[in-house]
């Protein structure tokens, strides 16, 4: 059969043109099966749901059924584009103007499918043979909860017994220029919420109360004031940000009940969640004064584990792929929020490359034409550099 190229940019346009706002398909995985299926992939699509939380469908394509399994994951899905009026293009209408392609998601992360997609036609077209598979994991789900997608789909593997051996996430890594940076590893995040609770009263009489925001304070400087850990070869130091301080009182003659205070800590692989956790009630433990009666209560909300996947054989030939297409090989870090990558680390070396993420979520998210041939040959670099291994 012959293969017939696909254009990574008409393909990004037309997967900008489906308006696929998390949760919604908007033909957006129809197209992908469409174009998959044309190249010879297998594919199984995957919707799930559960109470609380809408159905989201999600792709598994498969070309080839021995090992090893080269995964590209990504999401389809896009964050709302806010108020239409102040972009200066149709954000659903994937326009080119002077080099550069417009529309929700062309960085975060359709540009980046397309270019895969296009490297993947282009390798088969001019007689690649893969070493093993290669598959996509393409969700629907992961601009929002992400709880009906990766991660679901990697259990459906699992029950099937299907393994991926090495994962590449199309996430918008780059910071100045194409390709400047690969993921390795992602810091955690957790916040939290602390309330002091103390004796209300006059302020001529502090000896009758025992004023919570005197309490409050000097727990936070004790939390601010001392760095968690100092970092290591792959992470900088993690960090804590008071984000609020609340007591609400709006008189000046009372010594209030209680205090609030909120703060978002990332941290790196030094530590986990419950590490953290650890090392704040320490400093609160022992920086509150319960003589009179005066106590806290903090909730943690955990919005994901640090984790770093050590520099190896995976993010060496994805490095070497970068290098040879760009003329430089890319720094390898750990920075910027989170991203699926958390769950597939469970399951295989994974490493994140794409576009620049200077425009994601942003008003007139764009890339340039050029950008998305390089990150196209880059991709088709990898897929060389692992057959031949
Ligand atoms: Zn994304």
């Amino acid at each position: 059969m012959a293969i017939a190229k696909i254009d990574t940019l008409e393909l990004a346009q037309q997967l900008i043109r489906c308006p696929s706002v998390t949760p919604l398909e908007a033909g957006a995985l129809d197209l992908l099966q469409a174009a998959l299926s044309d190249l010879g992939f297998t594919c199984h699509r995957l919707p799930f749901a559960e109470e609380d939380s809408p159905e989201v469908d999600n792709l598994y394509a498969r070309l080839g059924s021995s090992g090893p399994n080269l995964c590209y994951a990504g999401h389809t899905d896009v964050v709302p584009v806010g108020d239409p009026a102040d972009w200066s293009v149709d954000p659903f209408a994937g326009e080119v103007r002077d080099g550069i392609l417009y529309g929700r998601g062309a960085v975060d992360m359709k540009g980046s499918i397309a270019a895969f997609v296009g490297a993947v036609s282009g390798f088969l077209a001019e007689g690649g043979q893969p070493r093993g598979s290669i598959s996509l994991l393409i969700t629907g789900d992961e601009e929002d909860v992400a709880i009906n997608g990766t991660r679901k789909v990697l259990r459906w593997l699992s029950e099937r017994d299907e393994t991926l051996d090495c994962c590449l996430v199309g996430e918008p890594t780059s910071n100045e220029s194409l390709a400047d940076m690969v993921k390795i590893g992602r810091r955690g995040s957790l916040n939290a919420q602390l309330t002091v609770y103390g004796t209300q009263g006059h302020t001529a009489y502090p000896q009758l109360a025992d004023n919570p925001v005197h309490h409050l304070a000097r727990m936070l400087d004790a939390l601010a004031s001392e760095p968690l850990d100092e970092g290591n070869a792959h992470f900088p130091p993690s960090g804590l940000q008071i984000t609020s301080v609340d007591v609400g009182n709006p008189v000046t003659n009372v010594i209030p009940a209680k205090a609030t205070a909120q703060f978002n800590v990332r941290f790196n692989d030094i530590h986990s969640s419950a590490s953290v956790e650890a090392w704040l009630r320490k400093r609160l433990d022992s920086n509150i004064d319960g003589s009179r009666g005066a106590r806290y209560e903090m909730t943690i909300r955990v919005s994901g584990e640090s984790f770093l996947c050590p520099p190896g054989p995976w993010s060496g030939l994805i490095s070497a792929a970068v290098a040879s297409v760009t003329g430089r090989p890319p720094e390898l870090g750990t920075t910027g929020g989170t991203s699926d990558a958390r769950f597939i680390k469970d399951h295989c070396a994974v490493a994140e490359l794409g576009l620049l993420n200077a425009t994601a979520h942003k008003v007139d998210e764009h890339v340039s034409l050029a950008d998305l041939d390089q990150l196209t040959a880059i991709y088709r670099a990898v897929l060389e550099g692992y057959q031949a291994q």
